[in-house]
């Protein structure tokens, strides 16, 4: 379903990603791991084009990733929604109101100012947040919640556009031991239950083990292994 070719991106003469090819053939939960600058984040950034690729293809269900623009671009990074290491919520803003931000792109960003957002929406996100056992939360701001929970309401905002993938960018690096596996078991049950791609950059090879059924390695922009976490036996 997700094919990816010969991936490259340069900046100046660094190859942040040099050829990188793997494909998946059906839902799994992969992890990506390498030392910081080993090219984990370029690459997710790629694959929902948020950063452009200097060669190589990716390709999705038949499509073209890198050809898409305009209406058919914003439906793939639809698709494959992102979370990040720093959550990237609006720390101000209630969590509800957080949740519903990812659909902003096809509303006014005046539907936040003046509470506009239809009422089905609102009580798609409640549902949400409680599956992923923060629907207490709601009406909070976002920086009055923890960081475990704060991670769980960028799930939240991503499981709103009913991605397809989920490229999470180092999700708990900012973590605590507990949150992170909070964090960690929520993607999983995501996985497993909705049969969604999970694609996680990790900097921990444990993590990469616990809960990953594919695992590929990254070192100067190369790809240097991909298999079975159990295969794993060294850094990589
Ligand atoms: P991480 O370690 O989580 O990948 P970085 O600190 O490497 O985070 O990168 C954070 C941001 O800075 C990213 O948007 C990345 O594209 C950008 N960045 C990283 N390295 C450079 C660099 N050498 N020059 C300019 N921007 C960079
Ligand atoms: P990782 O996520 O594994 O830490 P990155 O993808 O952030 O690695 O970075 C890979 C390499 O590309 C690093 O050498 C980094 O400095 C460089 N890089 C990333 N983003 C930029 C950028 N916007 N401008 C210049 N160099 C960058």
């Amino acid at each position: 379903m997700l094919s990816v070719d010969n991936l490259t991106r340069h900046f100046g003469r660094t190859a942040a990603v040099d050829r990188v090819s793997f494909s998946v053939e059906r839902p799994a939960f992969i992890g990506i791991i390498g030392r910081s600058g080993a090219g984990k984040s370029t690459l997710l950034r790629m694959l929902n084009r948020l950063t452009d690729a200097t060669a190589g293809e990716i390709r999705f269900e038949g499509r073209n990733v890198l050809a898409l623009k305009g209406a058919a671009k914003r439906a793939w990074q639809s698709d494959c929604a992102m979370i990040f290491q720093q959550f990237n919520l609006v720390p101000r803003l209630d969590v509800v109101s957080n949740v519903l931000h990812g659909t902003l792109n096809r509303r006014s960003a005046l539907a936040t100012v003046f509470n506009l957002y239809p009422r089905a929406d609102i009580y798609r996100a409640i549902d949400i947040l409680d599956r992923l056992g923060i629907a207490e939360q709601a009406a909070k701001r976002a920086e009055a919640l923890s960081g475990g929970q704060q991670q769980r309401v960028a799930i939240a905002r991503a499981l709103m556009q009913d991605p397809k993938i989920i490229l999470a960018d180092e999700p708990i690096a900012s973590l605590d031991p507990m949150n992170a596996q909070v964090v960690m078991d929520a993607l999983r049950r995501i996985h497993e239950e909705d049969g969604r791609m999970v694609i996680a950059n990790l900097h921990t090879l444990d993590t990469a083990r616990r809960y990953c059924d594919r695992v590929i390695g990254m070192r100067a922009g190369r790809m240097v292994f991909d298999g079975r976490p159990e295969q794993l036996t060294t850094g990589v």
